[in-house]
């Protein structure tokens, strides 16, 4: 680039670069997302397709970023954990920070059809923030992926509560609220199951659990991978055809980002897949 007189105005950015060999997390969240799932009348407490949602937008990121090993999600939330190892764009907070938002805004915003199909997204469009934070040591990063795998519970087990307590029990959310005020764990399973005969454990995984996203390297063979047919494949599953469908499948098998509802605390999980961390 040409310099001019006008250039000095560069040494006005500062550097914010992350510190090196740490585990880096962005974390993105849905701004206004109370408001949002009113205005598309989310199912409470848990709206499934806008859970499938994030989980589609979340892999798209997965896979356009390989320097994202791991990612969980719960609710408007998704975490997206770099490798310490990572130099993508010199550890630069903003950039990558901003990269994530806007590529998962991006694919929540395109995919939305694909879930909503009867309700088209009108103006203010779903946004997301977005921050990264650095995890000096394995046992840091643990406790952070830990942290939030909790909160999901917590939340879920309130709020299956509460909810049952007004679907089912006819109550006002004054009246939920008041009851479940001071509540513990137990007494918030004991309502479920003795008033509403719901036994929680029964609950689907996706939302006592929330969502992990990560790669399955031993499967996958360098250079195959077309995030464009993978894409459009979410988009328009049903109008591939069979043989369409299934060369994407193969495809599908070799790239394996995969989604579970897998239980991330215990060490079960990090120690099945040790390619994860290492
Ligand atoms: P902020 O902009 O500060 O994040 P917010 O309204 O998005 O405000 P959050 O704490 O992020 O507040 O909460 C997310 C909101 O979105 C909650 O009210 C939650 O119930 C709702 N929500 C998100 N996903 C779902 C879903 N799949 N089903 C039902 N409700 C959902
Ligand atoms: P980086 O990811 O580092 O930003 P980049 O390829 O986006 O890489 P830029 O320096 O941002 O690099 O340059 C933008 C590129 O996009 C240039 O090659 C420019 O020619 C092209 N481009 C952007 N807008 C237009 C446009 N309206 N018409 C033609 N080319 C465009
Ligand atoms: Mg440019
Ligand atoms: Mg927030
Ligand atoms: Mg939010
Ligand atoms: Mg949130
Ligand atoms: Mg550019």
């Amino acid at each position: 680039m040409a310099n001019s007189r006008f250039e000095y105005v560069k040494n006005f950015e500062l550097s914010d670069q992350l510190l090196p060999n740490t585990w880096v997390v962005v974390r993105i969240d849905g701004r206004g997302f109370t408001k949002f799932a009113n205005k598309y009348s989310f199912e409470k407490p848990n709206d499934k397709r806008a859970l499938e949602l994030m989980n589609a937008a979340a892999r798209t990121v997965v896979t356009e970023i390989p320097d994202i090993t791991i990612a969980y999600g719960v609710s408007d939330e998704y975490s997206f954990v770099f490798h310490k190892t990572s130099t993508l764009f010199e550890r630069r907070a903003s950039k990558l920070v901003s990269t994530v938002v806007s590529t998962f805004t991006g694919y929540y915003i395109y995919l939305w059809s694909t879930y909503f199909p009867d309700q088209p997204l009108s103006a203010p469009l779903p946004s997301f923030d977005g921050r990264a934070v650095c995890y000096p040591s394995l046992e840091n990063l643990r406790d952070y992926m830990s942290w939030r795998q909790v909160d999901c519970h917590i939340n879920n087990l309130y709020n299956t509560t509460f909810w049952a307590l007004i679907q089912l029990g006819g109550m006002s959310a004054t009246e939920a609220g008041k009851q479940l005020d001071g509540s513990f764990s137990a007494d918030k399973n004991e309502i479920l199951f003795k008033r509403f005969s719901i036994n929680y454990n029964n609950e689907p995984e996706i939302y006592k659990k929330g969502s992990v996203v990560f790669r399955d390297y031993e499967l996958v063979e360098p250079g195959t991978h077309n995030i464009a047919q993978e894409v459009e494949r979410i988009a328009q599953p049903a109008q591939l055809s069979k043989s369409q469908a299934e060369t994407d499948k193969k495809k599908r098998t070799k790239a394996r980002v995969v989604v579970e509802h897998l239980d991330i605390i215990k060490d079960d999980f990090w120690d099945r897949r040790p390619w994860l961390l290492s």
